[in-house]
């Protein structure tokens, strides 16, 4: 393990033009990079010196993660680190890079009996829209890709770090949850696999322990379920969601045999409404069924206020996106739109 000199940056840089040093640094051919740099205290953006490591073997991050100081973390893209070190909220003291990380924190394999993807964590959003086995096999996820975001962070942002974030705004995890989907956990301790539904312990909060890396995320492919994304916003349609609503489902004929439904933003987690899914599962969809599956639904999540609605307004939402979302299932097979409310 190499390391590299510090690099001593001048104070009063902008927090933009001091990142994009401290990126362009990173480029280094060293398998482990310090960056250090002074407080710098320009208007505005006032950032305190941190060190950003680039290890190249897990082994090597675990050894820098081997602390219970919560400013060190691990970096992804760096895309929600970055608006929260911007906003003073999050002041690392060590950033440790997955970037340099090769094997199975990258790529996405698609089994050779096509029964399930094995997604690294550093998998790029950009890589998922544009990976010809995902639209095939897994259409639902590149089609929530072009509702998230925009070039510029999908290019950045990975699985990893979306999932790791915690934000019950974000369009993926709903997603996964509605298609089984695990995620692959690691330490130095050992390796753990979960449900993506058991990584979510609250708002901003999961279940991950200190030191743990996200490797990847293991999705089975299930040929004869049909899957469906509904991204509601209720200001501008690149806002967050008010309600994310991502429905999958397997159909015997018009009878819907079993179902998986899944509410995030509203919530502070994402989270299956399986009162709603027992309704659904065994019926035929209609008015007065869809009706019972939003009744049970209402009975079983807390609804919080927020800017993009207050509870009552978003109850409503549900209701009336539930029904939206079954519908929409099965004769067009996969979709995901945004709607605005
Ligand atoms: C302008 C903008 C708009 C966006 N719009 C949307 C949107 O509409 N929908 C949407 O879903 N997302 C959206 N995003 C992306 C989302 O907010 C997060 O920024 C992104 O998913 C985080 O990924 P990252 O790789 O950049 O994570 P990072 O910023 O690198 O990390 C985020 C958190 O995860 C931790 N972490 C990172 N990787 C791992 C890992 N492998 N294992 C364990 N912990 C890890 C970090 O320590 C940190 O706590 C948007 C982002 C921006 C900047």
């Amino acid at each position: 393990m190499k390391i590299a000199p510090p690099t001593v940056r001048p104070p009063a840089l902008c927090m933009k033009r001091r990142w994009a040093s401290l990126t362009l640094t990173a480029w280094g051919v060293c398998s482990l990079h310090i960056v250090r740099g002074p407080r710098a205290s320009a208007k505005g953006c006032d950032l305190a010196s941190f060190e950003l490591l680039e290890p190249r073997s897990l082994g090597e991050a675990f050894a820098l993660l081997d602390s219970d100081d919560p400013a060190v973390r691990p970096f992804g893209g760096g895309t929600a680190l970055m608006l929260m070190m911007k906003a003073q909220i999050f002041k690392p003291v060590r950033l440790v890079s997955l970037r340099l990380l090769g094997g199975p924190l990258h790529g996405i394999e698609l089994a050779a009996d096509k029964s399930a993807f094995r997604i690294g964590a550093m998998t790029t959003f950009a890589e998922l829209e544009h990976s010809p086995d995902i639209r095939a096999h897994l259409p639902v996820v590149t089609q929530t890709m072009l509702t998230l975001a925009n070039v510029r962070v999908r290019n950045v942002a990975t699985i990893g770090g979306n999932l790791a974030h915690g934000d019950p705004h974000l369009d993926l995890p709903p997603v996964w949850t509605a298609l089984d989907a695990k995620v692959r956990i690691a330490s130095k301790a050992g390796e753990r696999t979960i449900p993506v539904q058991e990584l979510f312990a609250g708002y901003y909060e999961t279940t991950l322990k200190h030191g743990e890396i996200i490797t990847g995320i293991d999705v089975p492919v299930r040929p004869k379920w049909t899957s469906h994304y509904a991204k509601v916003t209720t200001r501008a349609q690149h806002d967050w969601p008010a309600l994310g609503l991502a429905v999958s489902a397997q159909f015997d004929g018009k009878r819907i045999n079993d179902i998986r439904v899944v509410l995030s933003a509203a919530v502070d987690r994402p989270s299956r409404m399986k009162g709603a899914e027992a309704v659904l599962r065994g019926a035929e969809i209609d008015d007065a069924v869809l009706s019972r599956a939003a009744d049970a639904a209402l009975g079983e999540v807390h609804i919080e206020s927020d800017l993009r609605g207050s509870a009552d307004y978003k109850q409503h939402l549900l209701r009336v996106h539930l029904g939206r979302a079954v519908k929409a299932l099965s004769p067009r097979g996969d979709q995901a739109t945004i709607q605005r409310a």
